[in-house]
């Protein structure tokens, strides 16, 4: 089969079948009743909007966007919103399922939601980006708020963008309402810390993984595959604790040096050319190979199912660490389980973002703002915990660490949906 062949059979499995399939295996596991299954499988709120947007030669063009609330037993909707060409209602579906089990993981007061726009922000201008942006929120401003639903950054959207969000938003109801986004400019309310939370959070479930697998951290071999917001500042943090990172990659291509890449360096690259691709530090290879690399620990940290069952039997790495949200599919969940490999699964591993996003939302709140290093500290506290949660549940059970994350949340939000009861 070649790459394109396998990229069309992947892209046919839907991702919204596996949040479900993964529901339906942890729901089987920790005996569920059915009624309360059935209810979890299937999210409260779907809203599909149609988005008007002036671009700059003057004529207008349509938009379609996405704004769905999974769960909402534990708090208001909380979850970013993606601007990307591959955004499907399924997909966002998906991603709202997973913001539920990852804000109950680590125990913020949030339910679960998730917002999308098929654009390609990359072939926009600014003041399209602006456009769409606003008249998104508009749209959408019937179900957001502060105590509805809280949207933030996730795939090409950036803290801009949440400035955007933010004011419009505000301009509808007349005066500043801050906490209905998260992910903000610091000079609007945004938090300290929110921009590299995600990789900090990561980059500290790795070190207890690495810890619990009595594995050195001093010069561990680290791949990572993506270099946005997660991936670019996982490289910084992790070298910055003595990993050593070896090969990263972006959308247009990737480079390796085993003696360790300059990430100071590299991040210099991308700023410049956009890409890690041609960076002169090393080697260069592709997307998928940054996947295979041999390493002590991998980082997938762009898009889902990238790893599939074709290449989970050669991935080399010990531990991986899933900052991209539904990286790995469920057959090749199963080859690394049984391969030993410890996966760090995306609800973990990911949720420095949002942790640090409700930490935003609470001083917006409170119009009361925190010093960075107490962030990080409560940040640690949250990520240290949800780690050992989820551990001895995979331990005790004999499961993977992703199911016993799923118990763990899982179980939360089916205790507070069952205490809240039926209406009416
Ligand atoms: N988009 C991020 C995620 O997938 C952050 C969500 C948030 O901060 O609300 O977790």
């Amino acid at each position: 089969m070649t790459a394109q062949d396998l990229s069309a059979v992947q892209s046919q499995i839907n991702v919204w079948d596996m949040a479900q399939r993964q529901l339906d295996e942890v729901s089987k596991l920790i005996g569920l009743n059915e009624s309360l299954h059935g209810y979890l499988r299937q999210p409260k709120r779907v809203l599909e909007v149609s988005v008007p947007v002036r671009m700059d030669d003057g004529a207008f063009r349509m938009f379609t966007g996405y704004r769905v609330q999974h769960n909402l037993s534990r708090g208001p909707g909380k979850g970013g919103i993606r601007f990307h060409p591959d955004v499907t209602l399924d997909e966002v579906k998906a991603l709202a399922m997973w913001m539920t089990w990852k804000c109950a993981l680590v125990n913020i007061p949030f339910g679960g939601a998730k917002g999308g726009v098929i654009c390609d922000p990359k072939a926009m201008s600014m003041q399209e980006l602006e456009n769409l942006t606003r008249r998104f929120t508009t749209e959408i401003s019937i179900i957001i708020g502060p105590e509805k639903d809280i949207p933030a950054p996730d795939v090409y959207t950036t803290p801009q963008i949440m400035a955007w969000i933010m004011d419009t938003f505000s301009m509808i109801h007349g005066f500043s309402i801050p906490g209905v986004v998260t992910g903000k400019p610091v000079s609007i309310g945004g938090s300290l810390g929110r921009d590299k939370a995600t990789a900090r959070g990561c980059s500290y479930v790795v070190d207890e993984a690495m810890q619990e697998l009595g594995r050195e951290i001093e010069g561990a071999t680290v791949a990572i595959q993506g270099f946005g917001n997660a991936g670019m500042y996982a490289a910084q943090l992790m070298a910055d604790r003595g990993y050593r990172i070896v090969a990263v990659s972006d959308s247009r291509g990737g480079v390796a040096n085993d003696r360790g890449l300059d990430v100071k360096g590299l991040t210099a690259h991308k700023a410049e050319t956009g890409s890690v691709a041609g960076f002169a530090g090393g080697e260069r290879v592709d997307n998928r190979e940054v996947l295979e690399y041999a390493c002590d620990v991998l980082v997938p940290a762009a898009l889902e199912k990238v790893i599939t069952k074709e290449n989970a039997p050669r991935i080399r790495a010990q531990i991986i660490a899933e900052a991209a949200n539904g990286p790995t599919m469920p057959d090749a969940d199963d080859i690394l389980f049984d391969r030993n490999i410890m996966v760090l699964p995306d609800i973990l591993a990911n949720a420095g973002g949002v942790t640090v996003s409700y930490f935003e939302w609470v001083q917006d709140l409170q119009a009361n703002f925190w010093e960075e290093a107490e962030i990080n500290e409560r940040l640690k506290r949250k990520m240290v915990r949800a780690f050992r949660e989820t551990h001895e549940q995979a331990k005790s059970r004999g499961v993977s660490m992703r199911q016993g994350a799923y118990c763990v949340a899982v179980a939360r939000v089916a205790e507070a949906t069952k205490l809240r009861g039926l209406y009416p």
